[in-house]
């Protein structure tokens, strides 16, 4: 259709053409007529008005509106679009548009009206004031949102022809504003065209340089990759599989991202390649796993499970890391049509198609659900910046789900560990948490969970919270239950260590504890600048006082008789001793070794092997070491470092970290140097003891390219 009599620039002309010829692909003809008469309407409006660019201003609302009809919306909302800018611009009236094209068409356009007169400022302050516009316009329709953020993807599209301050002052804000928007609604393609935009006019240069490098790169590995995706289409075939299979182009901010945040070289971004399956429903999506993964093996611990449960914003899919060919790592995607209309639509996946599907209405409902809670925090708090705080979080969706052994829900913020798990069920499991099975599996208690993990937190009476939990956990109510455990415990446990030090010296001196007296107590005590008794076994807990100082105290001074360290009065260790018993990290001592100890000041007794190259050069004189024995019932985990030298074929690190698993021992750290015949591997795994270890490093010499493992001390 054209817009006759009207003058306008001919690529405008054909613009709208090309808007109205796709819009009657879904819409009725009644609504296109009504729509080409918003269209002239808004033409003749901003008559007169030209862009920056020069361009009549009528080729911005057409833009909007035809990124608004890709999305199948409805005519109303592309109505709207069409007339977005006429009331601030052109001092057209809501009444006005309300006669010609009905109310609501009039109060959308006047929400997004409203929403730009916001000038958004740097002040958090302002931002916060900000978001509770713009929220409550989207809590009313939207629909406002959507016709937004097409309105702000077209300015950013455009963005060039503004000065280079201006350019990233609304780069920034569609960075930390209008993407994470995108994101929550679940509106993938303009998320991630919103974040590439502004990255590009955050940093040009980094992303001039990105854009080549990757053009270049893509180029060199077009072979590689055409290969693994025929390997997969025939697989998938041969399962009997009807599915299409698509290698997926990485967003460039993405490859930045991961660059950054992981400190990886451009090509380790590069070399991983995205592929994504889509299948005609979820029992396939699983046959499909299967399939995939007996073509190529899976990196462990890298399976998520998208579909059994969605991300907040509706989006499922399952994802998986294989080891492809060459060692490159590949993350597939698997998911049915439906769910990849979601993942590209989300919200506005209800307009695209308009289904009576469970899971459309369940996306509303939930997004419907995420505004109500907002709002609810929105009238709860008065200070903006609180707000904003709220906002942010829930903006980010960040919670994960796990189960309890019980098959209860619970959920818990991103990064949470076992440790903010054991926590979240019951304080007193906190308090006595020891170690943890995650999906059966014994596992560290820092392990990061992920949706969908079975978590068992295994407990003992006398276990006590750790320290060291501190520099993990995440929410803060296992933060506050630790400090608070470690302001009252810490100073029983040291008193509890000092005293057993002690007693072990006075053994060496052949005095029995129990034989010292009250007054002999409180004397020593004072003569060590010592308030009482107890404070003064905490002090050699701490290594403030040599435990065989204070026993030759106690004995008469003219009998000099040399501590011995030997097996007979040695200090048994329990594992459970918390933050006064320390496991030296040069040779990583485990049940079965035979250990010395050694006070040092403010730490508490440090436990290294006896044969630690590095306590020899630090501790010089064995008169120093105190004899220290394993309990035999100890039942935590240790950590142990070993190297491993192996021939450099696909697959290895998979066998290698699928024997561990075997053995029952955990991955704590992995790190793979040597690009030639042979990889080296150093691991730090978890083991219970030097049998254990023995078990773990037999699976191991099993595999046939493994030529040599050591333990690795000092
Ligand atoms: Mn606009």
């Amino acid at each position: 259709m054209r817009a006759q009599g009207l003058p306008d620039s001919p690529a405008a002309l054909d613009e709208a053409e090309l808007l109205f010829n796709e819009l009657s692909g879904y819409l009725k003809p009644a609504d296109i007529s009504q729509l080409q008469n918003a269209y002239l309407f808004s033409q003749s409006a901003h008559s007169g008005q030209f862009r920056k660019s020069g361009e009549p201003y009528i080729s911005h609302p057409l833009a909007v509106a035809s990124i608004l009809g890709r999305l199948h919306l409805d005519s109303q909302t592309l109505a709207a679009a069409l007339l977005h800018d006429v009331m601030e611009d052109t001092h057209v009236s809501k009444a006005e548009i309300s006669e010609r094209f009905g109310k609501s068409v009039a109060e959308l356009v006047d929400g997004v009206s409203k929403l730009d007169k916001i000038e958004f400022q740097t002040q958090a302050d302002a931002q916060a004031e900000n978001f509770r516009k713009m929220l409550l316009a989207m809590s009313q329709d939207v629909r406002v949102i959507l016709i937004k953020l097409a309105d702000r993807l077209h300015n950013m599209r455009t963005l060039e022809v503004l000065q280079p301050e201006k350019r990233r002052r609304i780069a920034r804000e569609t960075m930390e504003i209008y993407a994470p928007i995108a994101h929550r609604l679940g509106l993938n393609s303009i998320y991630q065209e919103l974040q590439d935009l502004s990255f590009r006019h955050l940093f040009p240069t980094r992303y001039r340089v990105l854009t080549k490098a990757t053009k270049a790169a893509r180029g060199n590995r077009r072979e590689v990759l055409d290969k693994i995706l025929s390997d997969i289409r025939q697989r998938l075939l041969d399962a009997g599989l009807d599915a299409k299979v698509s290698g997926r182009e990485k967003q460039l901010y993405s490859i930045y991202k991961k660059m950054v945040e992981k400190h990886l070289t451009f090509s380790e971004v590069l070399d991983i390649y995205g592929f994504r399956v889509i299948v005609k429903d979820v029992p396939a999506c699983y046959v499909a796993l299967g399939a995939l993964h007996s073509l190529y093996k899976p990196i462990p611990g890298k399976f998520k499970d998208y579909i059994a449960i969605p991300k907040a914003n509706g989006y499922q899919s399952l994802h998986s890391t294989l080891f492809g060919p060459y060692g490159t790592p590949l993350e597939v995607q698997i998911r049915t049509v439906e769910m990849h209309r979601i993942a590209e639509a989300g919200v506005a996946s209800h307009w695209l198609y308009k289904s009576v599907d469970n899971n459309l209405n369940d996306l509303h409902t939930k997004t419907h659900q995420w505004l109500q809670s907002l709002l609810e925090t929105l009238s709860d708090s008065t200070d903006s910046l609180e707000f904003l705080e709220h906002l942010k979080v829930d903006l980010f969706p960040s919670e994960i789900y796990v189960f309890t052994p019980q098959g209860k829900i619970l959920e818990l913020p991103k990064e949470s560990t076992a440790v903010d798990f054991a926590y979240a069920v019951h304080t007193d499991i906190g308090d006595r948490c020891m170690a943890v099975k995650i999906n059966g599996e014994n596992a560290p208690l820092r392990t990061k969970l992920r949706s969908g993990d079975h978590v068992e937190i295994i407990t003992a009476p006398h276990a006590k919270p750790n320290p060291v939990w501190l520099t993990y956990v995440v929410t803060g109510k296992a933060r506050s239950h630790i400090r608070h455990f470690l302001k009252t415990m810490q100073y029983e446990e040291l008193a509890k260590l000092g005293e057993r030090l002690l007693n072990q010296a006075l053994l060496s001196f052949k005095l029995d504890p129990a034989a010292i007296s009250a007054a002999q107590w409180q004397k020593l005590a004072q003569d060590s600048g010592a308030k009482s008794k107890k404070e003064l076994l905490a002090d050699m807990g701490l290594g403030k006082h040599l435990p065989a100082v204070v026993a030759k105290r106690l004995t008469s001074p003219h009998e000099s008789v040399p501590r011995s360290g030997g097996e007979n009065g040695a200090i048994t260790i329990l594992g459970t001793e918390g933050m006064a018993v320390k496991f030296a990290k040069c040779c990583h001592p485990i049940p079965g070794d035979l250990v010395v100890g050694f006070i040092k000041k403010d730490q508490g007794l440090v436990i290294h092997t006896r044969d630690c190259p590095v306590i020899a050069k630090i501790h010089g004189n064995p008169d120093n070491w105190l004899g220290v024995t394993w309990d035999k019932d100890i039942t935590r985990l240790f950590e142990v470092s070993i190297k491993m030298v192996a021939a450099n074929q696909r697959g290895v690190l998979a066998r290698v970290a699928a024997e561990i698993a075997k053995a029952g021992s955990n991955i704590d750290n992995v790190s793979v140097e040597g690009e030639g015949t042979y990889t080296t591997m150093n691991f730090t795994l978890q083991v219970s003891n030097r049998s254990h270890l023995a078990q773990v490093m037999r699976g191991l010499r099993r595999i046939r390219e493994v030529v040599k493992i050591t333990r690795v001390k000092g």
